[in-house]
């Protein structure tokens, strides 16, 4: 186990030595998306981020239980406890159930998370599967004295609880400038300070998603979720939480002060938060609509670029930055990326036939391979790693021209890492092959079909039919072959 990992770590601002829990296990919670609409570029980047991390800590030999949530309940439209829930309004302005809302945006999200080669988290959980557990942290906190009821609902004490244990650890932020930047209560809430945050919602006649609690007929508050799922699936204390930087606070902050009102430590030993990803230098959000979906980059339908980008140069252009870094989405930097995406993949494509030399090879191969690790090591610099993997590919083309040379052992040592660093840390594909074993199987499809009718109009002894297709697949190289087992075919 390579124990240099070192990460940045938001609680405390400084960049840490690794040290999971448990030896050789890592437990790590990332937030998942609210499945209210179609995932942003800007959510994707979020989950590409935590997918590169969750990859290199299993190729690093850990062995991970990664747990990302689906919220599908309790996320109101703004993070003061008010408005309507995203998904219950969604329903109600498409005249559909919630759990059709939700069923929609999982499976859009599933399927774009594949496209860009994500890997499937351990363990998915859903807000609504863990009511019980939610109600049950409640009644917990409300034990230990840090939350109350009023008229039905149930809210956390940001005031009481920081007394005891100091509330916005997180965020930087002090409660006394909290109190200061909070707008009063109008008199509508029934919150004590407008500080507190709810962790029980007594639904309103209207509200359709509700559930018994011993309090109302409600719906959970949105940061005990996460706070009831990763205790239940990775414990009162684990390894790694990570989410957007948007997240950090009230969410992140609420999922503390909740966790630390029970068991009284700290519940998460390294929190990471990737950064945002932008267009037009401002946030990609869904609500102020500068966002665009995954779909329409690989489409190229949309009207902020000229052309398509496919799913894996969006992919790399992602991993070009740091994940703590913001990135703003341009045509020139995706071209760029594109461009860079395809030599690599060039390069690494002549591995298989390069010349061997039988002298020392021209690559320290073992300072290369330190500086992948030493990047990867350092807060999962990817982009350095890529600028390592293109230093490696010139020296490939170097050899390819006959200018340098390569010995046995190296060549395949350098595959090996190649192949390690490419496709299983960073997660890329070569969408040739992609493409060629795509486009095989529905040519396949298609010929047979072909085959099938043309095997028809014999039957009925239509055989100008069955001769047209046989000289027309003839004329396109494709030669038809009747045998005693049936009609084959083959392709010159
Ligand atoms: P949501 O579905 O709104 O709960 O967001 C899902 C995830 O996407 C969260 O971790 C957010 O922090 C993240 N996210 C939202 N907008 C952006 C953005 N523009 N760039 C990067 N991550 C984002
Ligand atoms: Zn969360």
């Amino acid at each position: 186990m390579d124990s240099t990992l070192v990460l940045y770590n938001s609680l405390n601002g400084k960049k840490e030595t690794f040290k999971s829990i448990l030896p050789n296990h890592v437990g790590m919670y990332v937030c998942g998306p609210t499945v209210y609409s179609n995932v942003h570029l800007g959510n994707c980047r979020t989950f590409i981020s935590f997918d590169l991390i969750f990859r290199y800590l299993q190729h690093l030999g850990y062995k991970v239980r990664y747990v990302r949530n689906i919220t599908d309940a309790g996320h109101l439209e703004n993070d003061a406890d008010e408005g309507e829930d995203r998904i219950a309004k969604k329903a109600r302005l498409e005249s559909i159930e919630p759990m059709e809302v939700v069923q929609r945006y999982t499976v859009d999200f599933r399927d774009t998370m594949a496209q860009f080669n994500a890997l499937v988290p351990s363990i998915e959980p859903t807000a609504t599967g863990h009511i019980v557990e939610q109600i049950e942290l409640i009644k917990e906190i409300i034990e230990q004295g840090y939350a109350y009821e009023v008229n039905g609902s149930v809210y956390f004490d940001v005031i009481k609880f920081n007394k005891d244990i100091p509330y916005g650890k997180l965020s930087g932020r002090n409660i006394e400038d909290l109190i200061h930047n909070t707008r009063t209560l109008d008199g509508q809430s029934d919150k004590k300070n407008p500080q507190d945050f709810a962790l029980w919602k007594k639904a309103e006649p209207v509200h359709i998603m509700r559930w018994p609690s011993p309090w109302s007929e409600g719906f959970p508050g949105w940061h005990l979720e996460c706070t009831a799922m990763s205790t239940k699936y990775l414990g009162s204390q684990f390894d790694i939480h990570g989410g957007g930087m948007d997240l950090k606070f009230p969410h992140h902050e609420c999922e503390i002060a909740q966790a630390e009102s029970i068991h009284k430590k700290s519940p998460v030993n390294y929190w990471l938060h990737a950064n945002m990803l932008t267009l037009n230098g401002k946030k990609m959000a869904k609500s102020t609509g500068n966002n665009i979906l995954p779909g329409e980059m690989f489409s190229g339908e949309n009207s902020i670029f000229k052309k398509a980008f496919s799913p894996m140069t969006v992919r790399f252009f992602i991993l070009q930055a740091h994940y703590r870094s913001i990135v703003d989405l341009s045509e020139s930097a995706l071209e760029a990326s594109e461009k860079g995406f395809q030599r690599l993949i060039d390069g690494i494509s002549k591995l298989e036939r390069l010349p061997i030399g039988d002298k020392t090879s021209d690559f320290d191969l073992v300072k290369w391979k330190n500086k992948c690790y030493a990047a990867m090591n350092d807060d999962f610099n990817s982009p350095l790693l890529i600028a390592h993997l293109f230093d490696a590919v010139k020296y490939i083309n170097a050899v390819d021209n006959g200018l340098q040379q390569i010995n046995k052992d190296d060549l395949k040592d350098l595959s090996k890492l190649i192949n390690d660093f490419f496709f299983d840390v960073l997660g890329l594909l070569n969408e040739d092959d992609n493409n060629k074993e795509n486009g095989g199987v529905q040519l396949d499809g298609a010929l047979n079909l072909i085959l099938e009718l043309r095997n028809k109009a014999r039957a009925s002894k239509d055989f100008e039919t069955s001769d047209l297709i046989r000289d027309s697949l003839s004329e396109l190289n494709i030669q038809i072959n009747d045998t005693s087992e049936g009609t084959t075919f083959k392709i010159n």
